[in-house]
């Protein structure tokens, strides 16, 4: 994510007793043959509730409808899951629609709603190690979510069609979802809309036809994707495709009353110099989608193709494309660490300026180093310890978390640093990480003790001084 501007919310009190949320309390097994409910959250410390427990999803396939006019959105999730537990039932994620109909292994299931868990009962419970198939026809107007830092997600309607974006939460305002990043699974797309609208997915386009005035694109991402970064951005965009030198299909999608997007054309080059200093590109497919969404306010990483809400500058096109390293194939377990997400992106940003010729990493973070002791709100809340929701995207998750890289990089010295980033992208694709696993692996790489090092830049308030 890139915000236009930081946004640095009042923290309320209210928001400080938000996250004594417990963690889920697992059902008692008092259920007939040991058959336990799963938990309603995986107990995130900033969304609690966001995932359930008992099962994985191995597999979305989202067969949806949408018509701008009416704002209707018309859908039908076949998702695919193993249990890991005994379990007599299990949520999903949804907010808002009316849902029709529930089926688990083909036979009726019957469902509840709270808030946003869609509390489902098969007929038959379902085994641990089992595999297990379940449909949701669902259709309503998508409400836009509203988030802790009061920025906007979800399925959110443009002039033209839907600016579709979920990060941290708001995938279940436009499917039923195991809503964590530590659940990771393909997606398949089928998507119909008026004829004349672009719908843009992640992966690979696969088909795209037309009948009775109404267009459907189908997308496959096949690769491992955590559930907030899917996207089916969908409005009047000029669609444009090509191949990288290596074969990777690119797709380029412009809202066509926008002024010229001609950055987009650094997209192989800004590729390839990642792909040169922090190892393979992690997925099968490229590009971007650039739409007139202005009121949102950010740019996010869905994976594949990075959705813009206007044409983007080119450091903001180069953070994007770092999240598919940074982010989308190397993803947090648990939110608070999301300085691993946008500290990487942003000294992504100053790496590709120091490669282009322009100003170096150590300049930028000399630039801010010179920020003065006392202003606090530069320097606080540390990265690693963001300490509520409202902080998630704070400016001192992306500069001072940038700092920290560049810093480490300045101790251990290039050859080193770039072997951290690199094993990093590389030991840990289409999984899940922490912090302590990062400290872990920069301490074995350089053979150094890092703990005072990264506890003076993670986790002290105050601006460093030594280290
Ligand atoms: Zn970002």
């Amino acid at each position: 994510m890139n915000p236009t501007h930081f946004r640095r919310p009042i923290l309320r009190l209210g928001a400080a007793l938000l996250l004594v949320a417990a963690l889920a309390v697992p059902a008692p097994a008092w259920s007939a043959g040991g058959f336990v409910p799963g938990s309603p959250g995986l107990g995130d410390p900033f969304f609690p509730l966001a995932g359930n427990g008992g099962y994985d999803v191995t597999s979305y396939s989202l067969e949806l409808g949408y018509d701008p006019a009416t704002r209707l959105l018309d859908g039908k999730a076949t998702i695919g899951a193993i249990a890991t537990q005994n379990l007599s039932r299990f949520d999903l994620d949804l907010r808002g629609f009316d849902v029709s109909r529930v089926t688990v292994n083909a036979r009726p299931a019957s469902f509840t709603r709270d808030g946003q868990e869609l509390v489902i009962t098969p007929q038959i419970g379902l085994r641990a190690g089992q595999p297990f198939t379940i449909v949701v026809s669902y259709a309503g107007i998508p409400s836009v979510i509203t988030d802790p830092d009061q920025s906007i997600e979800g399925w959110v309607p443009t002039d033209d069609g839907a600016f579709v974006v979920g990060e941290p939460q708001g995938s279940p305002g436009w499917y039923p979802v195991n809503d964590n990043p530590r659940d990771k699974a393909t997606f398949d797309f089928r998507v119909t809309v008026p004829d004349g609208l672009t719908v843009m997915a992640n992966g690979v386009l696969v088909s795209q036809t037309s009948s009775g005035g109404k267009s459907t694109f189908v997308w496959r991402e096949s690769l491992p994707m955590a559930p907030y970064l899917a996207t089916a951005t969908l409005g009047r965009f000029d669609l444009t495709q090509y191949r990288l030198n290596n074969g990777l299909p690119v797709y380029i999608a412009v809202d066509p009353t926008l002024p010229s997007a001609s950055v987009l054309k650094k997209l192989p080059e800004i590729i390839e110099f990642y792909t040169s200093i922090y190892g393979p590109y992690p997925f099968d497919a490229a590009g971007a989608v650039v739409d007139d969404a202005k009121n949102v306010g950010y740019s996010l990483e869905t994976q594949t193709k990075p959705v813009f809400d206007r044409v983007p500058d080119e450091t903001t096109l180069a953070h994007e494309l770092s999240h598919m390293w940074y982010g989308d194939s190397v993803t947090l377990t648990l939110w608070p660490d999301m300085w691993l997400h946008e500290g990487f992106a942003t000294w992504s940003e100053w790496i590709w300026s120091e490669h282009d010729g322009r100003k170096s990493a150590h300049q930028y973070f000399e630039n801010l180093y010179n920020t003065p002791a006392q202003d606090t709100i530069f320097w606080t809340p540390p990265p690693g310890d963001p300490g509520t929701p409202v902080y998630l995207f704070n400016g001192t998750i992306y500069n001072r978390g940038a700092m920290t890289l560049q810093a480490l990089r300045e101790k251990v010295g290039d050859p080193t640093f770039f072997r951290i980033m690199r094993d990093w992208a590389t030991q840990n694709h289409y999984s899940n990480v922490t912090t302590p696993q990062f400290i872990a692996l920069a301490e074995r790489d350089s053979g150094m003790n890092l703990q005072h090092f990264f506890d003076v830049w993670l986790y002290q308030p105050d601006k460093p001084t030594s280290w």
